[in-house]
């Protein structure tokens, strides 16, 4: 059975004509169409055939130069993977995968690709790009459905204990690494299941909840132990949590919707986009008692934002069965953030855009409830410091959409009530942890933090990354103790 003990050994590539690769057709995995994935909420991309996987592996290039890897946050080893896949050597690849990422399954479905590993990809300057994401879900798909993937520890108990404060992709990665070299880990999370945005956030038709089940199994095997509906500063004392174990690693997320700060979004129908995304996504036994109520079928959903959460937001409002779906952003598709895919997908699935345009007020009916949501057009002007051009109010250009539920999909931050947790520990202004950039360090002793809290709502694979870096960090800082 194939496990990831040893790192995998690099493999011999002789040369490719590279000629005939560039001239070779791309290949993709089937997708449910539009009309049909609206009516179920299973994933929208079905995973490659392994014949059709192999082909389009060979398209790889093998460039020594390899901008793929580069332009990866966890620096996947994506020439020498692709090499086993195309000679059908697949729980080999998958090996690759995971000697540098703890979810490959879930980064090969939801890395804006476009801009880091497949955005960099030579093939791609004139045709489309390697399917790198695609087939780093197949590979590893392929040999979890075939019995592997498992990680096991490497090194035997040290006798020292971390607390780890989130169960997210940063906790994740963190975890599994320290248990790996044998330290024992106890995992604290709010929520009363494990995994996340990756369970509270991300919707089953991008990522089905059964890999992150999955990823707490291989978790509980390697020893982890998981303290579900335990919130830090609330339901433990942190300053007990910090004298009890020889380290922390705080991986708390960016969870703290924006409000939109117009008249009438108090009404009910007006909805964190958390608040909305875990009520249509979960079962209502994994929620908090409080957000157990169903979401009733509203027929005309407004949703307000630009980044991966609107976009999960629209398509959601679809599945739960709304006719008229709307998202308004302030700027143009060229500056949204998000992931181009699942914009196509959006746009697919019936839903309209409303750019250059911010709400202003929601307007209300006679028992409060919300009937539509006032707005006014934007131009862009000059770029503000992140670059992009900054919306201005174009006058007297106010116009109504109307609709039943609002959905606030903007800014998100750390909680501020962290600050009131921890208020020794340094922030910046928008409440981010602030930690050493090489070690996650905080400014207390034994204490490191990555993923969302400290760089602010970001990606899976960013907060990996860090995850990466702080298990190194504390690793040496537990061996010194
Ligand atoms: C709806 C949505 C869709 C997204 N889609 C994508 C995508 O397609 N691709 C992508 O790469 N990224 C996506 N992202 C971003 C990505 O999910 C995050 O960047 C990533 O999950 C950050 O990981 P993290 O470990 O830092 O934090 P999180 O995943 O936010 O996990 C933090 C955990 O800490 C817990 N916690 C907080 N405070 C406490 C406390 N005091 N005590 C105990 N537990 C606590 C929280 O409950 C949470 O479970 C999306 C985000 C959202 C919200």
């Amino acid at each position: 059975m194939p496990d990831t003990t040893d790192p995998p050994a690099k493999p011999v590539r002789p040369a490719v004509d590279r000629k005939a690769r560039l001239a070779a057709p791309s290949h993709r995995p089937t997708k449910q169409k539009p009309e049909t994935r609206v009516l179920n909420w299973d994933e929208v991309s079905n995973l490659f055939e392994p014949g059709i996987a192999m082909q389009e592996a060979a398209r790889c290039i093998q460039c020594p130069a390899a901008p793929c890897q580069k332009a990866c946050p966890v620096h996947n080893d994506i020439p020498a993977a692709l090499w086993l896949l195309e000679n059908s050597d697949f729980s080999g690849a998958a090996d690759i995968f995971r000697q540098t990422s703890e979810l490959p399954e879930m980064c090969g479905r939801l890395c804006p690709q476009e801009r880091l590993c497949e955005g960099h990809c030579v093939v791609g300057k004139n045709a489309l790009p390697v399917a790198i994401g695609k087939l780093e879900t197949f590979t590893t798909e392929w040999q979890r459905a075939h019995g592997g993937g498992t990680p096991v520890a490497t090194e035997p108990p040290s006798g020292k204990r971390v607390a780890i404060v989130g169960t997210g992709p940063a906790g994740i990665a963190v975890a599994e690494r320290l248990a790996r070299k044998g330290h024992a880990i106890v995992m604290f999370e709010a929520w009363p299941r494990s995994g996340g945005v990756l369970r509270y956030g991300i919707p089953t038709f991008k990522q089905n909840k059964a890999a992150v089940d999955r990823k707490f199994d291989d978790l509980a095997a390697l020893g982890v132990e998981v303290r579900t509906s335990t919130r830090v500063g609330q339901d433990v004392d942190w300053s007990a949590l910090v004298g009890e174990f020889d380290a922390v690693f705080v991986g708390i997320g960016a969870q703290a919707g924006t409000s939109l700060g117009i008249p009438g979004e108090e009404a009910e129908q007006v909805l964190t986009a958390t608040n909305f995304l875990v009520r249509c996504n979960l079962d209502p036994a994994d929620l908090p008692e409080a957000m157990r109520d169903p979401l009733g079928s509203p027929r005309r959903v407004v949703v307000i934002g630009g980044g991966d959460t609107s976009m999960d937001c629209v398509r959601s409002a679809r599945r739960l069965g709304a006719e008229d779906v709307t998202l308004v952003y302030r700027r143009t598709a060229a500056e949204m953030q998000g992931r181009v895919e699942e914009r196509t997908h959006a746009d697919e699935e019936g839903v309209h855009f409303e750019y250059l345009a911010a709400p202003i007020a929601v307007l209300r009916g006679d028992a409060g409830e919300v009937r539509a949501l006032r707005c006014q057009r934007m131009a862009l002007g000059e770029p503000d410091d992140t670059g992009r051009r900054r919306p201005q109010a174009v006058p007297d250009s106010e116009f109504d959409i109307a609709a039943d539920m609002i959905v606030v999909a903007i800014g998100y931050n750390v909680e501020e009530e962290w600050g009131e947790v921890t208020p020794d520990m340094v922030r910046d202004r928008w409440a981010r942890i602030v930690a050493d950039p090489d070690t996650l360090a905080t400014n207390l002793p034994g204490v490191f933090a990555g993923g969302d809290d400290v760089n602010g709502a970001d990606l899976v694979v960013t907060a990996l990354a860090d995850g990466h870096r702080a298990a190194e960090a504390i690793h040496s800082y537990l061996l010194a103790q």
